[in-house]
């Protein structure tokens, strides 16, 4: 080639090559996986106590997540969930509503409006603040048979968790599940008939109240099984999916400042991140981000051993605590997610990375 072409011809390659890269970075579909009160102690416990075999933490993108709520330095799960849902901070206790209660579009309606299908899997209740942040909207975040009315919209085509007492147990005497079975929901109590279920649509109601802890009985499987169905589902819709999936009792075993559960709880949530990420690594077309809502109990690790995979800490609080959160991220446009961001971002990102309109 003549010299004086070379340079161009270089440039012009570049240039095909970052379009073609720039292409890749649009993901078809979005995992987050919520830790609540899962901070950095929380997640080097896990790893510890797994000799670093987690797979989240291996994510190529990391960063940070700012959690203050519009009227709090401490924020709870209702203003931490609307923040990542909704793109807007509100008041502690709110449920994707502004502090002067109007309603806030959350991440699953819009994408079901753009015609995508949505789901949320979790191991408190499903009308517990985090959940609930992506699909109903209530100034109080304790009126559970309220956030259990907002389902009957079809937000979540997949939910799944706790809480059949706040669809069948009311204080109305309306048991809306009978109303879910109308809209084509598969309604089912086990994880045997979840996973027969051949229905698009399905709720999978799995305690009256919230799962109990796995030491007290719950599937070490259930919450990595719940994602793989709810993957499964959701994935037959060639225009996208966008999947919440939240380890709700990290945050419970901070709060009793119980390590070992808290570990536990951690490595529960990489389980079902495994699942997603064995998917997104198959897909090419799916971007995981795992990060959390807050910190809880101002954990801090103060002993430990790497051969031993052992880990020992002091609780601060049996609260939550006001320190940055951490965020990972795998898949198309994962390199969105690096740097200090506030919670609100995630969602600005997502919606630009999905091509979503607000
Ligand atoms: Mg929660
Ligand atoms: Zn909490």
């Amino acid at each position: 080639m003549n010299k004086r072409l070379i340079f161009p011809a270089i440039v012009l390659i570049m240039l095909v090559l970052t379009a073609a890269g720039r292409k890749e970075q649009k993901p078809l579909n979005l995992i987050i996986f919520i830790g609540d009160g899962m901070g950095t102690d929380q997640v080097y416990a896990g790893m510890t106590a797994s000799g670093f075999t987690m797979t989240f933490p291996a994510f190529p993108v990391t960063g940070f997540s700012k959690t203050y709520a519009a009227n709090r330095y401490i924020t709870d799960s209702a203003a931490g969930g609307t923040a990542i849902s909704t793109g807007e901070k509100t008041n502690n206790g709110m449920i994707a509503v502004r502090p002067d209660s109007t309603e806030i579009p959350t991440i699953m309606e819009i994408a079901r409006k753009a015609g995508l299908s949505t789901g949320v899997v979790a191991t408190s209740t499903v009308t517990h603040a985090t959940p609930a942040s992506f699909v109903a909207h209530d100034a109080s975040r304790g009126s559970y048979e309220d956030i259990a009315k907002w389902f009957l919209k079809g937000t979540a085509d997949v939910f799944i968790g706790g809480g059949i007492n706040h669809f069948r147990a009311r204080s109305d005497s309306a048991d809306l599940t009978v109303e879910l079975k109308k809209m084509g929901y598969d309604v089912v109590y086990s994880m045997n008939d979840l996973n027969n279920s051949k229905s698009g649509r399905i709720a999978g109601l799995l305690a009256e109240e919230s799962m109990p802890y796995i030491d007290e009985g719950r599937d070490p499987y259930f919450l990595a099984a719940a994602t793989d169905k709810a993957i499964s589902v959701l994935s037959r819709n060639k225009k996208g999916f966008i999947l919440m999936v939240e380890g709700s009792q990290i945050d419970w075993a901070a709060h009793d400042n119980n390590m070992k559960r808290t570990i536990d709880e951690v490595l529960d949530l990489d389980r079902a991140v495994r699942v997603a990420y064995d998917y997104a690594k198959k897909s090419g077309n799916t971007l995981i981000v795992v990060t959390a809502d807050h910190e809880t109990g101002g954990l801090s690790l103060t002993g430990g051993s790497i051969d031993g995979m052992n880990v020992s800490g002091t609780f601060g609080t049996k609260g939550h605590s006001a320190v940055m959160v951490p965020v990972f991220a795998f898949g198309p446009g994962a390199s969105a997610f690096s740097g200090v961001q506030d919670n609100t971002d995630l969602f600005h990102d997502f919606i630009e990375l999905l091509s979503l309109k607000k």
